[in-house]
């Protein structure tokens, strides 16, 4: 080792971008940090901290941004050439902590992150080691693999551990440039399956049980570290799907491990079930309006921006109001959040609170389901300098009371109701733009189903209409025949790969 102490690079971009969504993500939803602010992400490496002192670590550019869109062509081609140019300003690196997500869809591209991380490499030349961190939603081809010395995810989905995934990514590759043990060994493994998010929550089975097996595989002699990605299915390239990647020094036992963990996440396939029943919106209501529970929670799910929806389809909306039973302002209380309406919000601020007006919101991104909703209401309230929305209001037509927003936000306390005078736990009908409960709407909810409605961010994933994800995959080919779940080992990152290896079938 030249230096004292190793020198190593931070650098990535990290987005979940559906592809499935008209919207489109630009440079600055990235918030890149630079330089010695990238440090300032991780608490592990604030001053004084053990691994803050054990190694040399330099910011190149680290960018995340909350889930959206594809990313454009533009956005992609400027992040990724000023990261690539302050790593080269770096001076020589021992290692580089990749940063990323893994469901970066960008135009025109596939396997964005797999491509970045080849230029990195083309940058720090061989000898370098690099350490991937990720989203257990995230895409890991052979390429990511290979271009990777060590590579993981979180194990947990809510993602509890996220700071603690990226600690470990960062301690094993230091732990790794100072043993000066060869390069690892790596098993890597595509299932065939594609789950939705909703899907695959670690709280409870079978998610539970499987991702329970990762910490004993990577509690193995020989072993570093294990992990399983579920994958990321709103997007549409070949290397949407799940992976088994298992790394360390003894090819036998990341093999067997690897392997273990591949079978039972295969096996487990037809178990992975929604977090609460599911079904069309419309039975859905009919289940509220017949419950006795109350607040009925219902989750318009298709269109989640936290999740990469555009949050503006009016499809879900647009159903509720056709509804007899709330036409009448005497009708069931109905609380929709939300949809976003900038002209609507500034007429209705105009007319005031009590007013009635006649506005048109929505489908402004994402029109392919519903056209803009013209809806015709009493103004109910108003509220300036919201972080996300900006403006809300909230418009009651008939018995339903519409929140309307400048721009897209997600509704996930009960404040975010209260400080528009609703009172969510007073209403028939709740219905959010989320998928699972957030913690404290789970409290409240008395019921709760989750409607599978169109959107960026679809549930339903057979209805989407992938074209280019491999076939046979689970659930698209129920009855596809068993895969091969063997380990393929990957050649070291530094032995280039066989042409035929890098978009083979596997
Ligand atoms: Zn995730």
């Amino acid at each position: 080792m030249s230096h004292p102490r190793p020198v190593i690079a931070i650098a990535g971009l990290g987005i979940e971008s559906s592809a499935f969504s008209p919207a489109r993500t630009e440079a600055p939803a990235f918030h890149p940090r630079r330089g010695a602010d990238v440090l300032g992400r991780y608490p592990f490496l604030s001053p004084g901290a053990p691994l803050r002192t054990a190694a040399d670590w330099r910011g190149a550019l680290v960018g995340k941004a909350l889930p959206g869109g594809t990313v454009t062509a533009a956005a992609f081609a400027d992040l990724s050439a000023e990261l690539i140019d302050r790593l080269r300003k770096l001076g020589p690196l021992d290692g580089v902590w990749y940063d990323i997500h893994g469901a970066m869809t960008v135009e025109g591209l596939d396997d964005a992150e797999a491509v970045l991380l080849a230029r990195i490499r083309a940058t720090v030349g061989p000898d370098a080691l690099v350490s991937t961190s990720m989203d257990l939603h995230g895409n890991v081809s052979r390429e990511l693999v290979h271009r990777s010395d060590l590579i993981t995810c979180y194990r947990m989905a809510p993602h509890e551990d996220a700071m603690e995934t990226k600690e470990r990514a960062a301690r094993n590759l230091v732990d790794l440039l100072a043993s000066g043990a060869p390069r690892p060994v790596k098993a890597w493994i595509p299932v065939p399956v594609l789950l939705a998010g909703e899907q695959t929550s670690t709280r409870i089975e079978p998610a539970k049980s499987v991702y329970a097996g990762v910490e004993q595989v990577a509690a193995l002699r020989g072993v570093v570290d294990a992990a399983i990605w579920v994958g990321y299915a709103w997007a549409d390239e070949p290397r949407n799907r799940a992976a088994v990647v298992v790394t360390g020094q003894d090819p036998e036992a990341v093999a067997t491990g690897a392997e273990r963990l591949a079978r039972a996440f295969w096996d487990a396939r037809r178990d992975f079930a929604f977090v609460a029943p599911t079904g069309p919106l419309d039975e859905c209501l009919d289940e509220a309006l017949a419950s006795e529970a109350r607040p009925y929670f219902i989750s318009d799910t298709g269109d989640n921006p936290t999740a990469g929806g555009a949050g503006d389809v009016t499809w879900g909306l647009d159903q509720v109001l056709s509804r007899a039973e709330f036409k009448d302002p005497s009708g069931p209380v109905v609380v929709y959040a939300s949809l976003p309406g900038p002209s609507a919000v500034d007429e209705a601020v105009r007319a005031g609170v009590g007013a009635t007006v006649t506005v048109t919101a929505g489908a402004e991104v994402d029109d392919r389901h519903c056209g803009p909703l013209t809806l015709t209401g009493v103004v109910h309230a108003v509220r300036h300098g919201d972080p996300d929305a900006e403006t809300e209001v909230v418009l009651r037509v008939g018995s339903v009371y519409v929140i309307l927003t400048r721009l897209r936000k997600p509704y996930h306390h009960e404040h975010d109701f209260a400080r528009l005078e609703l009172a969510p736990r007073e209403a028939d009908v709740v219905i959010v733009k989320i998928g699972y409960l957030e913690p404290e709407l789970y409290a409240m909810a008395a019921d709760w189903r989750m409607a599978l409605t169109p959107g960026g961010v679809d549930q339903d994933l057979t209805r989407l209409g992938h074209h280019r994800i491999r076939r046979p995959m689970f659930p698209f080919d129920p009855d596809m025949p068993a895969p091969d779940l063997r380990a393929r080992l990957i050649a070291p990152s530094n032995v280039p790969l066989a042409a035929g290896m890098l978009e083979g079938p596997t």
